[in-house]
């Protein structure tokens, strides 16, 4: 992207990546869901909305449609579920999703 100096704009947001903390998806307590039937962009299937990936702050959601979460980093903040106008992330217990998940 050029302003209108001709000079490149260089961007802010930067890819989650394996750090000091290792893979910090091991933190969480709680895990963002993503509710596709009440996502804006793959509601209409078309590129939109996307304040969840602008307000995550460790950048682990997707500018896609459909948006993905990458569970490896996300620590599970909330800050996308809070964030969503459509309410279509829902914060689910990682104990009740393991249960779940052995049944
Ligand atoms: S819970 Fe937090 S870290 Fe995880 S995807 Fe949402 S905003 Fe990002
Ligand atoms: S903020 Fe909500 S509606 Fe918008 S892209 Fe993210 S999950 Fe979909």
């Amino acid at each position: 992207m050029n302003d209108n100096s001709g000079f490149a704009l260089k961007k802010s947001h930067s890819e989650p990546g394996p750090g000091d903390g290792g893979r910090t998806g091991s933190w969480r307590v709680l895990r963002p869901v993503l509710d596709l039937e009440k996502c804006t962009p793959a509601k209409k299937n078309k590129k939109a909305c996307f304040l969840c990936w602008l307000y995550c702050p460790d950048g682990v959601i997707t500018k896609t449609v459909c948006p993905e979460i990458d569970y490896e980093y996300c620590k599970g903040c909330g800050i996308c579920a809070e964030e969503c106008p459509a309410g279509a992330i829902s914060m689910v217990e990682e104990t009740v999703i393991i249960m779940q998940e052995d049944q």
